[in-house]
């Protein structure tokens, strides 16, 4: 069985997920942690529930959802692993903070893995499979559980939306046909957690999506 903890952090709202399962093993996914607060915050939870970081992984390379990973290097000595489009078209997450107009520092940290669609990442007994998801960004993916019956999406898909196409490399009718192709696909109860805003399920974005 595997435990879903999510913290909002940073200006932009962003969802950082934690998920584990009964072994501690863990993995985080999108850290978005942005000031001293808020690694306080996670690293507290990690260390009360006795939790083994085994991934850094991230749905995309946007500055919202890659703030935290100078502290998980720092502290627990984890790169990110990421699709490499993302890594090759995006600017780095530090020129990105300049032409947001940020004062907040972000650290560059080179990825300690490249995301391939398919593949399945493993911690504890329990194991995720890497969606390719692009249209946000070129190297957008999401992570899927079948035997719970969850995909964290980025921002690929929100509750009643769908991501912004706007940025480095976007493109709406890619997005579009990748969220029917890869995501409402998946079976109708399948809970999707998004990288902003609340949780929903395939089949309520099937009907009741405006935008899809
Ligand atoms: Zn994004």
């Amino acid at each position: 069985m595997i435990t879903i903890k999510s913290f909002e952090f940073n200006y932009f709202q962003e969802n950082t997920f934690l998920l584990y399962d009964d072994t501690r093993e863990a993995v985080l996914i999108d850290c978005g942690c942005c000031c001293k607060e808020e690694e306080k915050e996670l690293a507290g939870f990690i260390l009360e529930n006795k939790l083994t970081l085994k991934h850094l992984l991230c749905t995309h390379l946007h500055l919202d959802h890659v703030f935290g990973n100078g502290f998980i290097y720092k502290t627990y000595g984890l790169k990110p692993e990421v699709n490499k489009l993302d890594v090759e078209l995006l600017p780095p997450p530090d020129e990105q903070a300049k032409l947001f107009r940020l004062r907040q520092p972000v650290e560059n940290i080179p990825a300690g893995k490249y995301l391939v669609g398919g593949e399945t990442i493993k911690f504890g007994t329990s194991e995720l499979q890497v969606l390719t998801v692009p249209g946000h960004s070129p190297g957008s993916v999401a992570f899927y559980n079948k035997k719970n019956g969850f995909a964290i999406v980025g921002d690929a898909l929100f509750a009643g939306s769908i991501g912004r196409t706007d940025l480095w490399g976007g493109n709406h009718e890619v997005l579009v046909a990748a969220i029917h192709d890869k995501l409402l696909s998946l079976p109708d109860e399948t809970v999707i957690y998004p990288g902003h805003g609340p949780e929903t399920r395939v089949i309520d974005e099937k009907f009741n999506n405006p935008l899809l």
